[in-house]
C-alpha cells in the first residue's frame, strides 16, 4: 500500500504502543461497544458522566493500529470535557474524516490537537471506518448516559 508511512505517523504509533485510558469502569458507568467487521476492530467505551461532564473514560478492545490509536486519542481528548463540547468534537472529527453529511460547518472552537494526526487516514477510504469506530462508539455511549 503506497504512502502507508504517512499513515503511521509517530503520534499514531505512540498512542498504539502506549494507549491512554485503557481498562474498564464498573456500573453505573455506561458501556458501549462497536465493531468494524471490515477490519475486525473491536472497541469498548466505558463512560462516567457526572453533571454533564465526562468525569472518566476507559477503553477496551483490539484491532488495527488506526482503530486503537484513534480510540486512545479520543479518550485523551474527551476526558474531563463537558458532554456538549464532546458532541461538537465528535462532529468535527467526522467532518475531518469526510463522513459528516450535514451541510453545517462544524464548531471549530474545540481544538483537535493530536487528532489532526489522523487526517492522513482520509487518503485511505478503507481505513476511515477504523478511525471513526471509537467516535461512533463514544456517541452511542453518550446516548446511553443521557437516557
Ligand atoms: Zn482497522
Amino acid at each position: 500500500m503506497p504512502g502507508l508511512e504517512d499513515l503511521y505517523r509517530e503520534i499514531i504509533l505512540d498512542h498504539y504502543k502506549s494507549p491512554r485510558n485503557r481498562g474498564t469502569l464498573e456500573p453505573p458507568a455506561v458501556r458501549a461497544e462497536g465493531h468494524n467487521p471490515l477490519c475486525g476492530d473491536e472497541i469498548e467505551v466505558f463512560l462516567d458522566v457526572q453533571d454533564g461532564v465526562i468525569s472518566d473514560i476507559k477503553i477496551s478492545g483490539q484491532g488495527c493500529s488506526i482503530s486503537q490509536s484513534s480510540a486512545s486519542m479520543m479518550s485523551a481528548a474527551v476526558k474531563g470535557k463537558p458532554v456538549e463540547q464532546v458532541r461538537a468534537l465528535i462532529q468535527r472529527f467526522k467532518h475531518m474524516m469526510s463522513i459528516e453529511d450535514e451541510t453545517s460547518e462544524p464548531d471549530t472552537s474545540t481544538p483537535l490537537g493530536d487528532l489532526e494526526a489522523l487526517q492522513g487516514v482520509v487518503k485511505f477510504p478503507v481505513r476511515i471506518k477504523c478511525a471513526v469506530l471509537a467516535w461512533n462508539t463514544l456517541a452511542e455511549g453518550l446516548e446511553l448516559a443521557s437516557a
